[in-house]
């Protein structure tokens, strides 16, 4: 499993530009800028409400920014050029840019319908017309990469937590996209059931060129997994580095009073 090899690692993936995210009076995200570099894990943290959610539901077009634009691979997001002027994007376009940008959500939202199996080849098949037999090898490849062989013929019900959020991550993974958004994935399981999944998560961190934007409250996996970390409060960025410099010695006296409370 691999993004596009011809594309070098350290190119620019995703760039928010001067991103300004409002609900209703509220200024959730002040004319935030920030990128991530291809092949890079970047995980966001900070206290509840600062935003990073919001930041990946805009990656995934479930929220539009106010003002400012994001850029995926070089490419508008939300919106077009046209006659050299910057215009609101149309369904179609942002619905391409998309198809480069997976995302693993708190609640797995399996289709409690379709096998193991099916739920990992269903968007494939039908969104990227992958052919059947096709879609159904990478779907048994990306099911042994989760851990789950032997689940492959089940259905989510008879599945734990866990082991669904693994099937939720193989699915995601099956579009091929170019950067995987993380949030906070475990935080809807069980406790004993948090290390399976992060354990995975790790595995394709460290084993894959994928690039990932992740949320998480889990900061010894944050450690682990990422290259950067950047610390929101606010809706701003208040301190970014590497997970030493953040976790062990962070400069900002709102990261330290946050690490303070999860540490
Ligand atoms: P975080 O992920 O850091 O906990 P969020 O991005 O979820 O923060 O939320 C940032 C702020 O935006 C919070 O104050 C939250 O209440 C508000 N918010 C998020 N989504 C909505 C919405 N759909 N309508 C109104 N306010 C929202």
């Amino acid at each position: 499993m691999s993004n596009d090899p011809s594309r070098a690692n350290g190119t620019e993936l995703v760039r928010f530009d001067k991103v300004t995210k409002r609900f209703g009076e509220v200024t959730v995200l002040d004319e935030l800028d920030f990128s991530v570099a291809t092949g890079k894990h970047v995980t966001l943290i900070g206290p509840s409400g600062s935003g990073k959610t919001t930041i990946l539901r805009l990656l995934m077009t479930l929220l539009r920014p106010e003002e400012g634009t994001i850029t995926v691979d070089g490419d508008l997001l939300t919106h077009e050029e046209k006659n050299g002027k910057l215009v609101r994007a149309g369904e179609r376009h942002t619905r391409e840019v998309r198809k480069k940008i997976g995302m693993v959500f708190q609640q797995f939202n399996l289709f409690p319908n379709m096998k193991v199996q099916r739920n990992v080849m269903e968007a494939p098949v039908h969104v990227l017309g992958m052919d059947k037999d096709e879609a159904a090898q990478r779907a048994r490849e990306l099911i042994e990469l989760v851990g789950l062989t032997e689940h492959l013929d089940k259905y989510p019900s008879q599945l734990s937590g866990g082991q669904q959020q693994r099937v939720a991550i193989a699915r995601a993974l099956a579009m091929r996209p170019q950067v995987l958004l993380l949030d906070e994935v475990t935080s809807a399981l069980d406790p004993e059931l948090v290390a399976g999944v992060l354990d995975v998560l790790s595995d394709i961190a460290h084993s894959t060129d994928i690039t990932m934007i992740c949320v998480t409250h889990e900061m010894s996996f944050a450690r682990d997994i990422s290259d950067r970390v950047l610390m929101f409060d606010k809706g701003k960025i208040v301190e970014s580095g590497s997970p030493e410099k953040i976790f062990s010695d962070p400069e900002n006296d709102r990261t330290r009073e946050f690490l303070s409370t999860v540490l």
